[in-house]
């Protein structure tokens, strides 16, 4: 992820760095590359002149034409609203027992997977995660949820499978959760090819009867600006509470990543970086905007 991005702006801040005396012009011509490398990794259009737009006000500064190396001060500019951009500090989970924690995604996003793995995490800080299946429409992501939550030894509940009624098995899974004494519930919804009316209906219609606590977009980090479409909607629909991006051990452009915070004001909190179970992480904005520098 982030490989031809950061070989551009590699590629910018090594030809700035080798200026002797800055100009207005360096800078600006420096920054239109940025924009196009930006753009280029599928960043939003609108977060991206944004962006550019901030980081051309603070290098304007006069500082950064009296400084010594007035390169070095540009990517350190560039830094510091990169990792802004992305969201500063990581946000962790409201996780007050017992806490309700909804994943919401389109098909493949790796909605399964990370139910499991964010299991996995909570269990490993000494929680007691239990995991639902709530997906009413694909059988085989009951049977794959049921299969994950044994290898990490979590409790899970599946559905009884000619059972279509959302609500119902939510009211049996809060029943389940209850003996359990399970101090995270992770629910694990329906997922679609795109979004449509039915699946936000019903999405709705849990929310309400769940009242999470935490309500969580899987996305994945390789759909590009369609992710940021997805985000959008979910949101709309269901008001999340923060974003999972999936696959960054991907070698998409991970536009992605850099617009979901900007366009839904929602923090990015996990990522998940493989499809082992343990490859799965706190989001840092820090440490993603070093990788992403390079
Ligand atoms: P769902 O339809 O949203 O429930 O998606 P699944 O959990 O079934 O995941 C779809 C595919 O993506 C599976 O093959 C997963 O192993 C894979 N996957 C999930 N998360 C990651 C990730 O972070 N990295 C990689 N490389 N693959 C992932």
């Amino acid at each position: 992820m982030f490989s031809a991005l950061s070989d551009s702006l590699d590629k910018t801040f090594r030809n700035l760095r080798g200026v002797g005396k800055i100009s207005e012009k360096n800078i600006t011509d420096a920054l239109r590359e940025i924009r196009l490398a930006l753009l280029e990794a599928d960043v939003e259009f609108g977060v991206a002149k944004e962006f550019i737009a901030k980081v051309k006000e603070k290098a304007m500064g006069v500082d950064v034409f009296k400084s010594i190396k007035p390169g070095e001060q540009i990517v350190k500019i560039f830094n510091d609203e990169l990792t802004h951009l992305l969201g500063d500090d990581a946000e962790a989970l409201n996780l007050n027992p017992p806490a309700h924690i909804l994943l919401c995604g389109l098909n493949g996003a790796g909605k399964t997977t990370t139910a499991a793995k964010l299991a996995l995490r909570l269990q490993k800080e000494g929680r007691r995660p239990l995991l639902i299946a709530c997906d009413l429409y694909r059988p085989a992501a009951i049977d794959q949820l049921a299969t994950l939550a044994k290898q990490i030894n979590v409790p899970c509940f599946t559905p009884d499978p000619d059972e279509k009624n959302l609500v119902k098995v939510a009211k049996q899974a809060l029943a389940w959760a209850k003996d359990q004494q399970g101090t995270a519930l992770i629910f694990d919804t329906a997922g679609r090819q795109e979004i449509d009316e039915k699946l936000v209906a019903e999405l709705k219609e849990l929310h309400r009867f769940v009242s999470p606590a935490e309500t969580l977009l899987v996305a994945d980090s390789a759909t590009g600006q369609q992710a940021v479409s997805v985000a959008r909607h979910f949101d709309e629909a269901v008001g999340i509470t923060g974003i999972i991006l999936t696959k960054l051990d991907g070698d998409a452009r991970g536009g992605a990543a850099l617009s979901m915070r900007q366009v839904t004001g929602r923090p990015i909190k996990f990522i998940g970086e493989g499809e082992k179970l343990d490859q799965f992480g706190v989001f840092h904005p820090e440490r993603m905007a070093s990788r992403i520098l390079g």
